[in-house]
């Protein structure tokens, strides 16, 4: 496992090309993320930021190459259920849950992989998301968009992931629900030391809970520094922050 002035280095993204047949869609990206950060990627609309996490689990619907060491191991040619196994866990755009699956379903289904009593995990989650648990027995399907937004998040949870990939978890929802949410990231990330890697477009809210951020524009990284930094930088403020 490498450290660096930012820690232990639980992903290394190296060289990572990506494309869908013909077109490109991420060209040499490189970045990290360290045990206990937030790692916030920002970009404009098709800048490659879905890409980039399909990309990280090695999803069959986009072809990449590169390098991607998760806890020292090569992930990069093994399967994406093999990469679940090994502690990453993806929130897709559109929140991946199961519609047709109650609350409590979907949370167990959530913790498939592991072997010991989820119980406890549950409550915890239910205490943290008190709507989901007002709703245990509601079908997926029939909630709320904030409200399956909690429950992607506490269904990913549920497998105890060492590093958990989000993709704009702000699309189509409230302004009031997005800064609960991202509010209950801060929290889980303090409380619980989870990693996580963010993809947003919404730049004030992720670099608000971001301890790290890069910036994709067409394909490539253009910009990567601490989030006080990017917040401060003017190229970001004018593009992203409506400075
Ligand atoms: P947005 O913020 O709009 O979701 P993004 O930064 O997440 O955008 P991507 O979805 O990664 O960007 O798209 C990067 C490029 O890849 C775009 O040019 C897009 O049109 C293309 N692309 C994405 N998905 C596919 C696909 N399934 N088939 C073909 N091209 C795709």
């Amino acid at each position: 496992m490498s450290s660096s002035d930012r820690g232990e280095i639980v992903l290394k993204v190296e060289g990572v090309d990506a494309r869908y047949g013909q077109i490109q869609a991420l060209r040499g990206i490189s970045f990290e993320v360290a045990a206990g950060e937030v790692v916030v990627i920002l970009g404009a609309n098709g800048s490659g930021k879905t890409t980039t996490l399909r990309s990280v689990c090695n999803m069959p619907i986009v072809h990449s190459t590169g390098s991607v060491i998760m806890n020292g191991t090569e992930i990069k040619k093994k399967d994406t259920a093999e990469i679940v196994h090994m502690g990453l866990a993806h929130i897709p755009q559109g929140r991946g849950t199961f519609p047709e699956l109650s609350v409590m379903d979907n949370l167990e289904v959530g913790g498939y992989v592991r072997k010991d009593s989820l119980a406890s995990d549950i409550e915890k989650y239910f205490e943290l998301f008190p709507r989901l648990a007002e709703r245990k027995d509601q079908l997926a399907g029939s909630l709320s968009g904030g409200e399956q937004q909690m429950l992607a998040v506490a269904r990913a949870l549920m497998s105890r992931p060492k590093v958990l990939l989000l993709d704009e978890p702000s699309l189509g929802l409230a302004p009031l629900i997005i800064e609960d949410l991202f509010r209950t990231f801060a929290e889980l990330n303090k409380t619980e030391g989870t990693t996580m890697l963010i993809v947003e477009q919404n730049a004030n809210l992720a670099l608000g809970i971001a301890t790290y951020g890069y910036v994709l524009e067409a394909g490539q990284v253009v910009l990567g520094g601490p989030s006080e930094q990017l917040k401060n930088d003017p190229s970001i403020q004018a593009a992203y922050l409506g400075a």
